[in-house]
């Protein structure tokens, strides 16, 4: 058919037979939903440590909910962009493995990603054994081998209560149009800030100074080998001078371009705790990349200058600790103490970043933490578990513990012991730690005393 003539006979059908027919909406009330579940498991917080303790409770039979506030898994390794998890491996030898591992590894396969060779000894550059992760696809797949164990997941709701009566955990949440009431038998606080912890009265420790936050980010479209770095970095002296820009918030020009933006900006004093400090974080963090990026744009060879991406929100490095049942001190960790519960391994620097940046402190060659069952669980309490950044530690040792393989461990740790804490309707304390370890061991995670 020629087009003149196409176009007619298209004119030529009638509009009504084109629009389609709409009722006419009429006042409804918002189908909000309140709801009283049963659950054997509840964790709060999806995040690095709480996917793998819901996935672990999950696939050693028990009823699982996972309920987090935001609108995917993996927290800091995802939304936050923190996507280089370590350490893994310690002085040649693998020291965590399990269900973080298995998420990992599927990740790479994926991705086409890479691991870095283990067996080259890094010595002091310990981040040359973090491995380089997709966020996108660990994030789909972390909701996926949820979904597959059974995890109900409940997005954008955020406990507002939880009261230990009769036997059983109420926890109130709310969320986009949701009053649940979740009854439990185990609950795990996977929040990285003790929030649950602390909602149930319980203590939780803090300094008065935090670690800073970074907002994570890519740039792009210069060509480093042909900028003047000496010109460049005069340029930024000048405008730290006048107040431009701030050094704290990028302690080297020369270190951002390389890096192209990654892991590089400092937030002080990043707090993800309330609502209301977590939008002042995000906000300082996305005003002090845009001051920087138009900076960036008046510098020769810079001026086109792109944001390739940007993730979410500003990721925290330190908030809360709980006050748990055994605190791991500094010499506990470079010491390498191994406890009668210990239930997982960890292994990094004495790691503590401030206004100066960092300078990390290296263990001593075989030296590895561990991680008792007694860090995980809030003093005095009753069938609470943590897990994650806020396990029960003094600060130095927490710099250390609070990195992601470490919080991957302890994440299936907790969920080993609720589960057999629920099975045997005890409280996790009771729990033979041997018998936490055999559950572990079967779920392909290293325990202390192994591989070492
Ligand atoms: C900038 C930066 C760089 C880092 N570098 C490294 C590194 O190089 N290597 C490394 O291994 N580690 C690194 N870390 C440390 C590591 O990433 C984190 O300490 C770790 O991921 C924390 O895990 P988590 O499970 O405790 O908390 P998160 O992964 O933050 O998870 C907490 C989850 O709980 C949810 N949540 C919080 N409050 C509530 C609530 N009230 N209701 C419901 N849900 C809630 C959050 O949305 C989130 O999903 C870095 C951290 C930062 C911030």
């Amino acid at each position: 058919m020629r087009r003149r003539t196409m176009l007619k006979t298209v004119g030529a059908i009638s509009l009504s037979s084109v629009i389609p027919k709409v009722s006419i909406a009429s006042p409804v009330e918002y189908k909000e939903i309140r709801k009283e579940i049963e659950t054997e498991v509840l964790i709060v917080g999806g995040g690095t440590a709480g996917t793998i303790a819901a996935i672990q409770a999950a696939r050693a039979g028990c009823n699982t909910i996972l309920v987090e506030n935001g609108s995917q898994l993996g927290g800091t390794t995802t939304t936050g962009g923190v996507a280089f998890p370590g350490l893994f491996h310690a002085w040649g030898k693998q020291i965590i493995a399990g269900i973080g591992w298995e998420l990992i590894s599927d990740t790479i396969q994926l991705g086409d990603g890479t691991f870095p060779d283990f067996n080259i000894p890094t010595r002091r550059a310990h981040w040359k054994h973090q491995i380089r992760l997709n966020p996108y696809l660990y994030a789909l797949l972390s909701e996926e081998k949820c979904q597959e164990a059974g995890v109900q997941i409940r997005y954008y709701e955020t406990p507002t209560q939880a009261t230990w009566e009769n036997g059983r955990w109420n926890v109130k949440t709310v969320g986009k149009g949701t009053h649940t009431h979740i009854r439990a038998k185990q609950l795990i606080d996977c929040t990285g800030n003790g929030f649950v912890t602390a909602l149930s009265g319980f203590k939780v420790l803090r300094e008065d100074e935090i670690q800073p936050g970074t907002l994570q980010f890519k740039i792009g479209e210069y060509d480093i080998d042909k900028l003047d770095m000496k010109l460049i970095q005069a340029k930024y002296e000048e405008a730290i001078k006048k107040k431009e820009i701030s050094q704290t918030e990028f302690r080297s020009i020369a270190a951002l371009l390389q890096n192209q933006g990654d892991n590089i900006q400092h937030i002080l004093g990043a707090d993800s705790t309330t609502s209301e400090t977590h939008t002042i974080a995000n906000i300082k963090g996305r005003s002090s990349l845009l001051k920087m990026l138009r900076f960036l744009r008046t510098l020769p060879g810079c001026e086109k200058t792109k944001l390739v991406s940007m993730q979410p929100e500003t990721a925290v490095r330190e908030t809360y600790r709980i006050d748990g049942e055994y605190q791991i001190t500094h010499e506990d960790y470079v010491n390498g103490k191994v406890f009668e519960d210990s239930l997982s391994y960890s292994f990094y620097p004495i790691d503590l970043h401030d206004e100066q940046g960092v300078v990390p402190k290296h263990l001593n060659e075989h030296k590895v933490a561990t991680v008792p069952l007694r860090a995980l669980i809030p003093k005095n309490s009753q069938n609470l578990l943590v897990a994650g950044r806020c396990v029960s530690s003094d600060r130095l040792a927490n710099s250390a513990l609070r990195v992601q393989a470490s919080c991957m461990g302890m994440g299936q740790a907790a969920g080993a012991a609720a589960a057999l804490a629920c099975k045997q309707n005890v409280t996790p304390l009771k729990v033979i730690p041997e018998d936490i370890r055999k559950l572990l061991q079967k779920h392909n995670a290293i325990v202390p005393g192994e591989n070492l």
